[in-house]
């Protein structure tokens, strides 16, 4: 595979894949601006050895259809300042005139194109919108390590169309290296922290986990449905109920393959999802009725933190309840001291997600685990062993 520092992108036109996918508040201005930050080195490699960057992203999950919360007209402000230079945005990057522009514009220009999920085809792994896309430039980098698990039309399709043309970005770089000590140097015990609202996406990712770790603690929205699936009462507490059957596949197996697989005991509820509204603690089992679980409890904290406490490697995606909301931060908020505390006494953290960066960030210890990956599948694939796409289509 290329080196990234080995090519002179003069004169060149870059598609670079990043993972702009941030976090916006309800005034769609972005709250924590990490990937963007992330992509920064990629960029301004590009652009300062006279090429062109024509950045590709996509933001959310829209259902293949323009959404204007999910436009990337949003991030356009942020990349500019960030980059202290004008970013030109195309909406309709299809048309002839966006070709035209991008060929017709000075070296070191920047082009952010709109929303690569509007088009179903992406997601799908269209080739010939990949080959659509793939007409826009001469090089192909992807720096987009979020989006390296996917077979996407413009995260591992595009790629075919650059044959020698083609390499992974900074981020990616660093961020394979770090994966890579982290796999080499195990040492144990081992414990996997996963939580977050739904178990569909992470399924997978708790199973071939029993075969590195000896603890999987789940918290978070997810966590409800295994509680369900083991006969608790979770009353309005988010579940999936065609994920049932699954989780509880996934504790007989953890026994079976000796993972301590750890479940909150007790749960912090709310009668709505408000950070104002009624608030009870209960056994995890016995929800009262209207009540839904927001947060694990103090039960459950200790349960995590003397696990945590006592580990060596500790991987962390996921947030324990609603960290956003002050009323249900506690939980994800003590698991975070206690992997920094792990930490301080030699476990090496790595922490990757979005939500957990930023909940990370949210409480200040984000110097204060090893490891922050800009990517939370991907980083659990990765260490899965599997192949990730994005990553095969750059070394074919
Ligand atoms: P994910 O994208 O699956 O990692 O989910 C992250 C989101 O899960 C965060 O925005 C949390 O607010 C949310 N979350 C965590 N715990 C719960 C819960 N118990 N109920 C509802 N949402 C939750």
């Amino acid at each position: 595979m290329k080196k990234i520092s080995n090519i002179n992108f003069s004169d060149k036109i870059a598609l670079i894949r990043v993972d702009f996918n941030v976090p916006l508040n309800n005034d769609l201005i972005v709250t924590d601006n990490s990937r963007i930050v992330g992509a920064l080195d990629t960029i301004n490699y590009v652009i300062k050895s006279g090429g062109k960057a024509v950045i590709l992203s996509h933001l959310g999950r829209p259902k293949g259809t323009f959404e204007s919360r999910f436009s990337l007209i949003n991030i356009v402000d942020e990349l500019s300042k960030l980059l202290k230079q004008k970013v030109v945005f195309l909406q309709n990057y299809l048309e002839t005139f966006a070709v035209e522009k991008i060929n017709n514009s000075n070296p070191g220009s920047v082009f952010l194109l709109e929303n690569m999920r509007f088009n179903k085809n992406e997601k799908l792994g269209c080739v010939s919108f990949a080959k659509d896309l793939a007409r826009l430039g001469n090089w192909y980098i992807n720096d987009a390590f979020g989006t390296l698990h996917r077979d996407h039309a413009s995260t591992s399709k595009i790629a075919a169309f650059f044959n020698n043309k083609k390499c992974v970005g900074f981020l990616v770089e660093k961020e394979l290296l770090a994966l890579k000590s982290v796999m080499k140097n195990t040492n144990r015990p081992v414990t996997a922290i996963i939580g977050g609202a739904k178990i569909s996406g992470k399924i997978d990712v708790i199973r071939s986990l029993y075969n590195i770790v000896d603890n999987l603690i789940i918290g978070g929205g997810m966590a409800y449905s295994f509680i369900k699936a083991l006969g608790g009462e979770i009353s309005n507490s988010l579940v999936e109920e065609d994920k049932l059957n699954l989780a509880k596949e996934l504790v007989l197996e953890a026994n079976n393959k000796n993972v301590n697989l750890l479940l909150p005991i007790d749960s912090v509820n709310g009668s709505e999802f408000s950070n104002d509204c009624l608030i009870n603690n209960s056994d995890i089992y016995s929800i009262p009725k209207e009540f839904a679980g927001f947060d694990i409890g103090e039960k459950s904290i200790q349960l995590f933190c003397a696990a945590i406490l006592k580990s060596k490697t500790i991987i962390w995606n996921g947030p324990m309840g609603v960290f956003e909301m002050s009323s249900f931060e506690n939980g994800t908020k003590k698991v975070g001291f206690a992997v920094a505390e792990a930490t301080k006494n030699g476990a090496f953290s790595l922490i990757g997600g979005g939500d957990s960066v930023a909940a990370i960030k949210k409480f200040g210890l984000n110097n204060s685990v090893s490891y922050v990956s800009t990517g939370g599948g991907a980083m659990l694939k990765y260490l899965e062993g599997k192949n990730l796409p994005g990553l095969c289509a750059i070394e074919d």
